[in-house]
């Protein structure tokens, strides 16, 4: 087993911890000042630390127990062996570590279930869930009582992960699709872009989780696929970087721009 010793806190290095995990580091702890990632080999991370071979141990066990459940909007996000303390009254949502970006650690993703947990599932409205990564956020709409849900994501590896997690809430495969017992909804993950997303009908919400350059360029074609009066829940904007999204939503017509914030991290709602 590798580790990747990183100076400072997991708090002050919050920004990194993303480019950890898409190195491929199974585990992270902070140790005092330092941060240690776990790696099952070395890797090309692009940040300045130092790399430590150490002998095999029960090294996941030792990350694992330190985690809890993470409260965000209707949801308490788990890994599945911590299902059993998720608080009474509150609604699990499962989700394997490691394998996706999506455990709920992340401010973006709070923000973004938090947003859908706030809207209304009256109407099953259609969702499509851009950069699903976990498929946490897919998950939640068809949870709360989206009518239809596609996850798509870039990265292939993804897929496999999004699907575990779907089984994992007790979602059940149908030909190519998961539907849930007792609920009229389905859920669709799908590798590739959004151009790629088979668009018979538009969507009543589209959330993405990316970063606020790639909502900029994104932004006409989530015009293209949103229904008129949809919403999109955009969110992975660092707050310096609010007013590019906000310039990309009035260009593209969309109104009512609401923002909200945890953190270095914003999450914009707005109205087609
Ligand atoms: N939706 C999850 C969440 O909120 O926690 C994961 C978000 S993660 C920050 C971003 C995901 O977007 C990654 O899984 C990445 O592979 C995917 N992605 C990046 N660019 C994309 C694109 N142009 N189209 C589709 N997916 C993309």
């Amino acid at each position: 087993m590798w580790i990747f010793r990183l100076p400072g806190t997991l708090d002050a290095r919050e920004v990194d911890l993303d480019t950890l995990w898409s190195a491929g580091a199974q585990g992270l702890e902070e140790h005092g000042e330092t941060v240690l990632a776990y790696f099952s080999e070395k890797m090309d991370v692009p940040l300045l630390g130092e790399w430590t071979e150490e002998p095999d141990q029960d090294w996941q066990e030792g990350w694992k127990k330190d985690l809890k459940p993470v409260q965000a909007g209707a949801f308490a996000i788990a890994p599945p062996w911590l299902a059993s303390e998720v608080p009474p009254g509150q609604r699990p949502l499962l989700i394997e570590v490691g394998m996706a970006f999506g455990t709920g650690h992340h401010e973006t993703t709070r923000l973004a279930v938090e947003a859908l947990s706030e809207r209304s599932w009256a109407l099953q409205p259609r969702v499509l869930d851009v950069g699903t990564g976990s498929g946490v956020l897919a998950l939640a709409a068809a949870l709360l009582g989206a009518g239809e849900v596609i996850g798509v994501d870039i990265d292939p590896v993804t897929i496999p992960a999004a699907e575990e997690n779907a089984r994992l809430n007790g979602f059940l495969r149908l030909d190519d699709h998961f539907v849930r017992p007792g609920s009229a909804g389905t859920l669709t993950f799908m590798e590739g872009t959004l151009s790629e997303v088979p668009a018979a009908q538009p969507f009543d919400v589209l959330v993405a989780n990316l970063y606020a350059e790639l909502h900029d360029i994104l932004m006409s074609q989530y015009r293209e696929v949103i229904a008129p009066g949809g919403q999109v829940v955009l969110t992975g904007i660092l707050t310096g970087k609010l007013p590019l999204v906000l310039d990309a939503l009035a260009r593209e017509g969309f109104q009512n721009a609401q923002s909200r914030t945890q953190g270095d991290w914003v999450l914009v709602v707005a109205q087609a």
